[in-house]
Parts: structure tokens; sequence; C-alpha cells
């Protein structure tokens, strides 16, 4: 499957979501997951328009950063290690998994200028996930409020892998309320406008509750194999 023919069909599915839920297309962010895939396969991404390419390990992001042409930002989507900020930090554009005090003095001392992040929300309360509890969000977003080099631009989540739509409408929903909970405390360095949320399997959902940056991996660029999910 080409990309072109699968962005053109994820394009024509979200301008459906906005306008069953009144929202414009161009405030949704499509951001190409290549970690699956080789640098050729996100060279195609770009080539078909995308402008930002998310991955989760320090090295894949640079093998592919040095030799991609087009300059798409970067997205710094999985766990992040405190070890590995060095390596990344003034190689992306964003930061979605912002999660804990640590990693933030970590950025705050390693980022030549203000780094745009995402604080990263469990709001399935999976064990197995990564990110804050939903109550330990406004707490910590007001511990960074002297940090800097931290710009909490938003807030990202995963929901559950299930076929109840519900119950992932549920954890968007939560997290939409939570971004409008932080921008009521007017913080300086917490914007807060953004939503990441969303992927393969929901994007459709995230976006009729909100998103504006979606992270879609397997059924754009496809998964290892160069295959594409649905
Ligand atoms: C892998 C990954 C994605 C993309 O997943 P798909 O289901 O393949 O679209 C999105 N977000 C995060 C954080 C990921 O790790």
């Amino acid at each position: 499957m080409r990309v072109a023919d699968q962005l053109r069909h994820i394009n024509e599915r979200i301008n459906e979501a906005c306008n069953r839920s009144g929202r414009s297309p161009e405030d949704v962010t499509v951001i190409a997951v290549t970690k699956y895939v080789s640098a050729e396969r996100a060279q195609e991404a770009v080539d078909a328009g995308i402008t930002s390419l998310g991955e989760n390990r320090d090295t894949e992001l640079i093998r592919k950063q040095d030799v991609i042409k087009g300059s798409p930002e970067w997205h710094f989507i999985g766990s992040l290690q405190t070890r590995k900020v060095k390596a990344v930090v003034d190689r992306v554009s964003y930061i979605h998994s912002l999660d804990r005090l640590s990693l933030a003095k970590e950025i705050e001392k390693r980022a030549p200028h203000a780094v745009r992040c995402f604080v990263q929300v469990n709001t399935s309360r999976e064990p197995s996930k990564h990110g804050l509890k939903t109550e330990e969000v406004i707490p910590f977003i007001r511990e960074l409020s002297d940090f800097r080099n931290i710009s909490v631009e938003g807030l990202m989540t995963m929901a559950p892998l299930t076929d109840d739509t519900e119950t992932i409408r549920a954890c968007f929903r939560q997290l939409r309320d939570l971004r409008d909970q932080v921008q009521q405390l007017n913080q300086t360095n917490a914007p807060c406008r953004e939503l990441s949320m969303g992927m393969s399997n929901d994007y459709e959902i995230a976006v009729e509750e909100g998103a504006t940056f979606i992270r879609i991996g397997s059924s754009l660029v496809g998964n290892e194999t160069g295959g594409v999910n649905k």
C-alpha cells in the first residue's frame, strides 16, 4: 500500500469526524509514527505531505533524522529515560511523554531553550501504562511553574485496547476536561492548548473529542513487515 493512499483515506475519515463534531480539520495534525518502519518508508510519508514524524527511541530518531529530507518536525512519543534526554532534546519539536519530576529536571538542565512538552496521563488507569494519574496532573504542572525550559503545550494519553468505544471515548473526554482545568491555572509556562490522543484504532473518536495531534503508525505507514493494518 502506498502511504499517500493511506493518508488520503485517513484524511477523509478525519474530515468526517470533524463534520460530526463541528471542528475544523486544520486543527488536527497527523503525526506519522514511524517506529516500526524504515527511513525510506518514513520519507514516503513526508513526500505524501506529512509534516510531523513520531519516534519512541533515541537511536532510531537520530538515524532517521540524519537521512530524511523535507525538514519534518520530530515528536518523541514513547517513554523517555532520563539518561536519553541529552541525546534528543535539541532534535525534537515536541516531547509527548513528560510524566515525572526527574524527567522535567533533566529537560530543564539540558535544553538550550524551552521545549514543548505534553504531560502524559494514564486515563485508563491500567497499571501497565505510563503516565500520571488524573488527580496528579494539576499538582505536577504547578510544580513545573519555575521551569524556564519547559512549556506544557498540552496533555497526551493512550486509550485502552478495547472494542468498547464508550470506554475509549471516556478516556479522551477526561483528558479534555483536564486540559481545560490546566488552562484555568493561567500558568505562564503551561498554555496547554493541545490534546495528543488517538492512534490507528481510535483516532476518529479522538478527533470527535477534540484531539489536535493524532499519532498514527500501523494504519498509515504499516508495521515492520511493510503491511498496513486495516
Ligand atoms: C506506537 C505508538 C503509536 C502508533 O500506534 P498505531 O496503533 O500503530 O497507530 C501512537 N502513540 C504511541 C505513544 C505509540 O507508542
